[in-house]
This record gives C-alpha cells, structure tokens and sequence, in this order.
C-alpha cells in the first residue's frame, strides 16, 4: 500500500554495499543479487514536503540537495567499487530490472513524469560533484559494467536515459 501525498521526482542510486545491507536513506532498497528482494526502508510520507524548510524533521537524505518531495530508491550493491572493478557486490540483470520495475509502479502511482527520473550520477553531475574515487564524488548509476575507460560524464546521461526508456516501457506496458 502507497500513502497518498505528492512526489514530484524519483533517485536512482546503489548503496555500495554488500547485497544483503539496506539503508533508511532511501525508500526501497533492491536486495540480493538473483533472487531480488524489495525493501521498503524510508515512510514515503516523510519527503512529500520541502525538507530545507525543516530539515530538523526525518525524511530519507538520498541525493544532496534534492530531497524536496523525492524518493530515493538504490540497489545493495558495488561494496568498493571502481569504474573498472565492481568488486565482490557488482549489479546483477535481475536488480536492474528490479530498481526499474519499482520506480515504473511509484511513477505511475504518483503521477511522476519519466522525465523527473534520473540517476544519483546525473544530480551529482549538474550540482558538480560526479566522479569516482572520493567520499564526496557520485557515480551510481553512471556505468552498468567495469571497463578500464576512464569515467566521462557523457555515461551519467547516457545511463540515465537507459534507465527512463526502460522504466517507459514498463508504464506503458501496465496501462
Ligand atoms: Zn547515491
């Protein structure tokens, strides 16, 4: 059961984490790397407001400065990641396909538009602070596999609009 209220964008993320580790960070946390589970971890309730105006009240702190009326869904995964090594905890088919299959029955539930969906990586890159490789930089979910490249900000777009067409689809789909 979804609460009733207004929510006016969704965040993408991983945890980078373990598969079993889940955090009231976000709202849903997609667990275990086959056999996925949904976590519902954050009251959805507590974002449908503007958190900066009393940020002294709990609600799920998933994407800098972005908050406000938003929910921040993440798959347990990429524990000390890099660009090109995903470490022992990399995304798997199934929570991919999960985060998105969440994100379509939130989007729908909620009157959210595909285009108020994006990745951590994409708000880290217009709020400047997208990269690898320090605790202040943000890259999930910017690359879907290792590669030894080095990381462009042209794949925090290019993964996002990966992530809206998909979760489109899925809309459309369930109309
Ligand atoms: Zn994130």
């Amino acid at each position: 059961m979804l609460p009733e209220g207004e929510l006016r964008s969704i965040y993408l993320h991983w945890t980078a984490h373990g598969y079993d580790e889940v955090f009231p960070a976000y709202h849903f946390c997609i667990a275990r790397p086959d056999d996925v589970v949904v976590h519902h971890t954050h009251d959805l309730c507590e974002n449908m407001r503007d958190v900066r105006l009393d940020p002294a009240l709990p609600y799920a702190a998933h994407t800098r400065g972005r908050n406000a009326w938003a929910l921040g869904l993440s798959i347990a995964s990429m524990e000390g990641s890099t660009p090109s090594d995903f470490g022992p905890s990399p995304l798997t088919v199934a929570q991919l396909d999960g985060i998105c299959a969440v994100a379509a029955v939130l989007a729908r539930f909620y009157g959210i538009d595909v285009a108020a969906i994006s990745t951590h990586a994409e708000a880290a890159l217009a709020d400047g602070y997208f990269g690898a490789g320090s605790d202040e930089l943000r890259w999930d979910i910017a690359r879907l596999r290792p590669s030894p490249e080095p990381l462009e900000p042209v794949e925090a777009t290019r993964a996002g609009d990966w992530f809206r067409e998909r979760i489109a689809a899925l809309i459309v789909r369930a109309r």
